[in-house]
């Protein structure tokens, strides 16, 4: 019997807040929220392994399986000093709702390992891999639950859990994983897919609110794989960029901000600090730079009560997971401040992820320009949607990102009907 409930996870208050939010004006039924606030399954096992010295060594991995109502549940493995089974179901029950709003056939997972991936050596993480994925061989799979990178893990990692899978299956199943290297069945356009989605609802929501990319002074907190590619996007479609940032802090110039340059001083410097292309400013002072999109793509409460008010953006669009806390949120829709919410913003990596394993099970693999085509339709399709019910309910986009993914899987549950 599972006993935890989403609502024991003190982590995740601000996701249970909005779920709570839209599935009452969903009118969610008691059991239907009983349902959707329990995970389906949670497992906890020790992984020893043995350190390049020769000794043993215990750590402890876990996988928390969502929900399956829609599919094989799909999420990230977090190797972390921090990870806990209540931060590991926490984001599970978040992945249930990203992959809903965007209308994937998958339910949510998400697994993890408490290490610090800094002091291992590849061959260390390599056996712990390999430990983590034997443990798990007879709940993974393509048709049961597909991992992915997360923060700590790479496609190697992912090259190392599809091997070891394979191994025990005694044939190769490129599908078990996403995020792998391309030349084991990872798809074209999958390292850009997240800041690629981000700036395509960006240029979706700035036509609908009537301002022309050339027009659009655009801010970006977080220069790596998110900030980047969605500063890059911006700027190709002639955007004005007026301010990115890393940990090294934030650099704003109002005549705007060569990305290219910039790019590649960061990539020669392993960071923007020293950057001489703009003013050095605080993150913090980046977010509140005037303007008229902000991407917030670094790191999780960012926006809160305390400088909601000082941010001028017209829109912000959500890189990071949880960049805006709900005291913030509340600010926002006071001022009129538009905020595409993390669930859609960012999905354009989980929907890359889909189209891997879609290619894997073919085994037939997309052009790059394919993929992107795929991902603009089902991302802007879907939220159009969210959109769609936004402006019919007079509720935020975020609000509405959950009334569609919490309809959804409410729907699928009440098809199959409960096996009680
Ligand atoms: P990354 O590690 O590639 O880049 C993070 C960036 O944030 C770096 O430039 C780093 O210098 C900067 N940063 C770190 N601490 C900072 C601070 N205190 N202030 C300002 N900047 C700081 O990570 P990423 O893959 O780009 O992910 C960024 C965010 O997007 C995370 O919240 C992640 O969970 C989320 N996300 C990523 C993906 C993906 O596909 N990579 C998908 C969905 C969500």
């Amino acid at each position: 019997m599972t006993t935890t409930t989403v609502r024991d996870v003190s982590v995740f208050g601000d996701a249970m807040a909005y779920f709570d939010e839209a599935a009452s004006l969903l009118d969610l039924e008691p059991a239907m929220r009983a349902i959707l606030t329990h995970p389906s399954r949670q497992i906890i096992f020790s992984i020893p392994f043995q350190r390049d010295n020769g000794s043993l060594e215990v750590y402890t991995g876990y996988r928390v399986q969502y929900n399956f109502a829609r599919g094989p549940a799909k999420g990230g493995i977090r190797y972390h000093p921090g990870v806990t089974l209540d931060e590991v179901t926490a984001l599970a029950f978040w992945m249930t709702w990203k992959c809903a709003v965007v209308d994937l056939p998958f339910g949510g997972g998400k697994g993890g390992v408490t290490c610090d991936p800094g002091e291992l050596s590849q061959g260390e993480l390599e056996r712990i891999t390999r430990r983590y994925a034997a443990e798990l061989v007879e709940v993974v799979g393509p048709d049961k639950d597909v991992p992915a990178p997360d923060v700590g893990t790479t496609p190697q990692i992912m090259a190392w859990f599809m091997d070891t899978y394979s191994m025990h299956m005694r044939t190769t199943v490129p599908g078990v994983v996403t995020g792998k290297p391309v030349e084991i069945g990872g798809s074209l356009g999958r390292v850009e897919a997240t800041g690629r989605g981000v700036s395509l609802v960006a240029f979706e929501e700035l036509q609908h609110l009537g301002i022309a990319p050339a027009a659009a002074r655009v801010v970006v907190q977080g220069f790596g794989n998110v900030g980047s590619v969605a500063a890059k996007m911006f700027a190709s479609r002639g955007c004005k960029m007026i301010g990115i940032s890393d940990i090294s802090g934030g650099y704003v110039n109002r005549n705007g901000i060569d990305i290219a340059g910039a790019t590649a001083y960061a990539q020669e410097h392993h960071s923007l600090e020293g950057y001489r292309g703009g003013e050095h400013v605080s993150n913090e002072k980046l977010l509140e730079t005037e303007c008229d999109v902000l991407v917030p793509a670094a790191l999780e409460k960012v926006l809160t009560a305390e400088n909601a008010e000082r941010v001028h953006a017209r829109l912000i669009v959500e890189g990071a997971n949880g960049p805006t806390t709900p005291e913030a949120d509340h600010i926002f829709q006071r001022k009129g401040t538009v905020v595409v919410p993390d669930i859609i913003g960012n999905a354009g990596g989980v929907i890359v992820s889909y189209f891997e394993w879609v290619q894997d099970r073919q085994g037939y693999f997309w052009k790059e320009s394919e993929v992107n085509e795929r991902l603009e339709e089902l991302l802007l399709t879907n939220f159009r949607k969210v959109r769609e019910v936004a402006h019919q309910r007079q509720i935020p986009y975020r609000t509405a990102a959950y009334m569609v993914a919490i309809d959804r899987v409410t729907r699928s549950i009440k098809t199959r009907g409960v096996y009680a």
